[in-house]
Order: structure tokens, then C-alpha cells, then sequence
């Protein structure tokens, strides 16, 4: 691990060979190491707050579906520990570097770039990149160190501007997104940091599975490898689980207009990230009015999309684009704009949505109050609290999947949907979608496989290809034991929570849903937490506080 300590300027290393033979890598070690070394007290904001960049061994490999890399730290949304999963072309040139996790610590009093090499690491104020865009950072990049963005996290204006649900950046259109880890970025006056070397990758990956995986990506007709995630808009919107006009409605009557087929015809090449054959991504463009963009994915169609009742695809093209170059999570962004458009009623508004999306990450004006999130102003603006632990819903209307419901209402990052993703059970009907009751054993399987899948790292894209039994060759391990990684990790980030007052109250979700109290503690149960959904101290096995020493 290297630790870099932005405001003494030291960079150092430090042995995490047991944390990894313990943790694998990516979101498990990073939540060990945050649990272990961010104070329970700590103020998102704080110089003692530490985010952690982190890979696994899969992104050693050239392998489909590998093209990740976690993030992890104590969020300003959620005010628990959050991590976040983003694409794109970084993971290799991080492990170029020769590490494992980077940790970034302290506060500068300068805004600054920080060059991560595998034969040192440079600190370089960068004043002149104050309220910089990601892609005029990128381009600042590129000519001062010839690197392109693939090398580079960086923040926007929003990041800098400490706004709650500000995203880091990498490869200029690929978020870090949900928790709000740029305004963490912004607070330690880290406009970006670059990653360069040449350390050929230590581990070897099975083949097979490699090549299989890799095959089977490349000729997969699955729907995702042209319209990305937009192709289950109508299928989803026909399930009625797609939040509409602020959670009004259920569905959208926009939803063709704005799903697959019309994103897919914006489509002008195809997308990536490192070394993935699947190649789900979508570069779009509209020829008549010049907008250019990577996506949008499906959330975004919902968040700028049915949320506020726009049903023009360039619009949300147009808000995805601000969102990435801003540097913003487009689902906090988005229903937070939607939240406003509900209270001053002009919904389907997209020019008032793009100007308030701007104004946001600038904190100007009602965008200073937007940029709190909506837990935060929804009593000014006299609408509903539509979120869990402060963190904006995904789409997936957990009022229609009770399953997917219970899983926002428990959910350690609050109410994001890749957490269990229970949603894909009920969409397949491998779980009735009705009732909550008798699921909490699937939630916390589900909760565990993602986990772990966050550690490995594999893309959650995968999950036909990269499955079970490939992942126990992948890793010379039964399943059972990678789901333990994952499990210890969910209870890792519970037991954090917990030190800094979360409990049973935090757990639940802002409409009536079935048997929901009880289901909650079918949950703890079948965790093994108490009723009032803490951990206590001694479930916690030692991981990285025993392990660590210096180099
Ligand atoms: S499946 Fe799509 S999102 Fe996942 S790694 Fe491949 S290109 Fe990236």
C-alpha cells in the first residue's frame, strides 16, 4: 500500500501481505484498512478522513470483465462508509504502479495533482486548475506529464465545491459514483492524481478460465453488448418500476423515447473498458445539435429522464454529459434536480434541469441547497425525504420489488441498487417480487456475492460469465469462503456504521412496505446481528490492524 499524506507531502509504503491474504483485494481490503485507520469520529470532511483506491488480483489478468477498480472511504451523502466501483482503463496502469491500494490522507492547503510512478510520487500545485472541468484537468494532464485520462482520477467544480454526491473521475466519462468520494477529494484539495509505470503484474490467472471468459464475451449476443444497461428501459418501465415525476408514478409514458432503442441509435462506435471483450459501453452523439457523450446508462435515463418527466434522449444525453464533466453521480444529481422540479412544479422542464445541474456543482444560487442532496434539503423545498441513509434511490422501485425494497432498506451504502442487486431475481421471476418476508437469506447471499465480487474485482456485468464455479478456479477457493470475504466485509461496514450511531432506526425505507419491520430482522438474524442492527465487537475477526507494518 502506499500511503500518501497530502498535506505533510510524504508518500509511504507499507506491507499488506496478510491484509490481502485475508482480504483478496479491492472493496474487502479497502474497508479493512478504512475500518482499521479512519477514526469512528471522523468528519467526512476532515484531514482524517482517508479514501482508498484499491485493485484485486483479476486486474493483474488480461481478462473480460476486469476493467475495475473500487474506491473506498466515509462518505459526505451517507455520513457511513461507502464504496464505489467505477470502469474504464485505469486498474491496469494502477497496477503498473506496483500497488495494491493507494491511500490518500491529510489535507493540502494548495490545490494539488499528485503523480503516483513506480519509482516515486510528486506533488505539484496545480492553482491554475481551480474550478477546472474533468476533461480541461484531463487535457492539463496531457500536456504537463503526456499522460490521456486512462492514467488519471480526477474531480470537477463539484468535487472542489464539496457537493455531497460529487463523483471522481477516471478515463473522463467513468464515475466513482454513488457516496459522494470527490467532495472527499475536494476537501483534501486533490484536484487528481496520475498513475505511470512499467512493474509487469506478479500473478499469474487459471487458464482456463481466462480464455473461456473471454471468448464467450466476445461472441455473447446479449443485448447489454449494444444498448449497454438502456435495454431494459420498457422492460423495466412495463414492470411499473420505474420512478416517475418524483416518485409520483410507476411508470413513464416517455420510456421508448428515452430507453435502448434510442440511445442505441446515438450510438456511433462501440465502448470499453481495459481488456473487456464485451464491450458494453455506449459513445453517443446527435449530429443535428452536436451533443456528445459516453451514455447515458440506464440510471441516468431514469434520474434525468422519467424522474423529471424529460422524454427527449439528447436532453439526457446532454445532462449525462454535464454530470461527467462537472464531475457529479448523475442518480443523486438527478433526482435531486427532480426533487426541485416536483416542489416548484415544472417537471419535463430539461432546460431548468441542466441549468439547476450546473448551478449545483457551482453552488450557485438554489444549487447551493441542491448540493446538500435531498435528505438534507428536502424540508426547504417541501417534498419528500426519497432517500435511505441520505443516499438518492436508484431506479428498480422498491415499492413494486419488496425484495429489492428491503435490500434499500438495509443496505450499509444506503439506496443504491448494485448493493444485493435483488432486483435481477425478481425482474426473472426467481423471487416473487411480492411480500418481504422469508427473503433475508437470499439478501444476504446476494449481499455477499457482490461484495466479494467488488474485491476480486469483477465487473457486475459478468456475473453469467464470470460465474461461481469459475470464480473457485479463479481463486483457488470454494465459493463459500469467497462469500465469507464478502460477508466479513458487509460486517465490517456495518460495525463502522454502528461506531458512529447507526442502528436499527437508519435501517428502513420511506414508504409501506409488507411485513417490513419484520423482515428487517429476518435480516439481523440471519446475519447474526442484534435486533438493533449493530455488530458487536467481538464478531469481528482481526484483520488489518493485526497485519499491518511498516516497510
Ligand atoms: S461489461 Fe461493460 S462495464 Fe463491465 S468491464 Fe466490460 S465494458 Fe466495462
Amino acid at each position: 500500500m502506499l500511503t500518501v499524506d497530502v498535506g505533510e507531502r510524504t508518500a509511504d509504503e507499507t506491507v499488506i501481505d496478510e491484509v490481502l491474504e485475508a482480504t483478496v483485494g479491492g472493496r474487502a481490503t479497502a474497508t479493512a484498512l478504512a475500518h482499521e485507520r479512519i477514526p469512528f469520529d471522523a468528519d467526512p470532511f476532515g484531514a482524517e478522513n482517508r479514501a482508498y483506491l484499491s485493485t484485486g488480483p483479476l486486474q493483474q489478468s488480461q481478462m473480460s470483465f476486469t476493467g475495475r477498480m473500487n474506491m473506498t472511504g466515509l462518505s459526505p451523502l451517507t455520513d457511513g462508509l461507502v464504496s464505489t466501483n467505477a470502469g474504464g482503463y485505469l486498474s491496469r496502469n494502477f497496477v503498473a504502479t506496483g500497488y495494491s491500494v493507494l491511500e490518500i490522507a491529510g489535507e493540502s492547503e494548495e490545490l494539488l495533482a499528485v503523480h503516483v510512478t513506480d519509482d516515486g510520487v510528486e506533488f505539484e500545485e496545480v492553482p491554475e486548475l481551480e474550478g477546472a472541468t474533468v476533461p480541461e484537468t484531463s487535457d492539463y494532464v496531457e500536456n504537463q506529464q503526456g499522460l490521456g485520462p486512462e492514467h488519471c482520477i480526477a474531480i470537477g467544480p463539484a468535487g472542489e465545491n464539496r457537493v455531497r454526491f460529487a463523483s471522481v473521475m477516471t478515463f473522463d466519462s467513468r464515475a466513482f459514483g454513488r457516496g459522494g468520494l470527490g467532495a472527499v477529494l475536494g476537501s483534501k484539495n486533490v484536484k487528481c492524481v496520475t498513475f505511470d509505470g512499467n512493474v509487469e503484474p506478479p500473478l499469474e490467472i487459471p487458464n482456463p478460465p481466462e480464455s473461456e471468459i473471454h471468448r464467450e464475451a466476445a461472441t455473447s449476443d446479449d443485448r447489454m453488448r449494444t444498448q449497454g444497461t438502456t435495454g431494459g428501459t420498457e422492460f423495466i418501465n412495463d414492470n411499473f418500476s420505474l420512478p416517475t415525476r418524483y416518485f409520483r408514478e410507476y411508470e413513464f409514458e416517455g420510456a421508448a423515447d428515452i430507453g435502448g432503442n434510442a440511445v442505441e441509435e446515438k450510438k456511433y462506435k462501440k465502448g470499453a473498458c481495459s481488456a473487456c471483450a464485451y464491450a458494453c459501453k455506449l459513445p453517443t452523439r446527435d449530429e443535428e445539435t452536436g451533443v456528445e457523450t459516453e451514455g447515458p446508462e440506464f440510471e441516468t435515463v431514469y434520474a434525468f429522464g422519467s424522474q423529471q418527466g424529460v422524454d427527449d434522449i439528447v436532453d439526457v444525453m446532454q445532462a449525462n454529459e454535464l454530470c461527467d464533466t462537472l464531475g457529479m453521480d448523475t442518480i443523486s444529481a438527478g433526482v435531486t434536480v427532480a426533487a426541485y422540479l416536483d416542489s416548484v412544479d415544472e417537471f419535463g422542464n430539461a432546460e431548468l434541469a441542466q441549468e439547476l445541474t450546473e448551478k449545483i456543482a457551482r453552488r450557485e444560487g438554489i444549487g447551493d441547497t441542491l448540493a446538500e442532496g435531498v435528505a438534507r434539503c428536502h424540508e426547504e423545498l417541501g417534498v419528500e425525504n426519497y432517500t435511505v441513509k441520505g443516499m438518492e434511490f436508484a431506479a428498480h422501485d422498491g415499492r413494486v420489488l419488496h425484495g429489492q425494497g428491503l435490500s434499500y432498506a438495509v443496505a450499509n451504502r444506503g439506496a443504491d441498487h448494485m448493493y444485493a442487486s435483488m432486483l435481477s431475481l425478481e425482474y426473472a421471476g426467481q423471487l416473487d417480487p411480492d411480500g418481504t418476508l422469508g427473503k433475508a437469506e437470499t439478501l444476504v447471499d446476494r449481499e455477499n456475492h457482490n461484495a466479494f465480487r467488488d474485491t476480486g474485482i469483477v465487473c457486475a456485468f459478468g456475473d453469467d460469465y464470470v460465474t461461481e464455479e469459475r470464480l473457485e478456479t479463479l481463486f483457488d477457493a470454494n465459493y463459500e469462503e469467497l462469500a465469507l470475504v464478502g460477508a466479513r466485509t458487509v460486517e465490517l461496514e456495518r460495525h463502522f456504521n454502528n461506531q458512529r450511531g447507526f442502528d436499527r432506526d437508519d435501517d428502513g425505507v420511506p414508504y409501506d412496505l409488507p411485513d417490513i419491520e419484520d423482515a428487517i430482522v429476518e435480516y439481523y438474524d440471519a446475519r447474526g446481528w442484534s435486533d438493533d442492527g449493530t455488530v458487536s465487537d467481538a464478531r469481528l475477526e482481526p484483520v488489518a490492524g493485526a497485519a499491518l507494518s511498516d516497510d
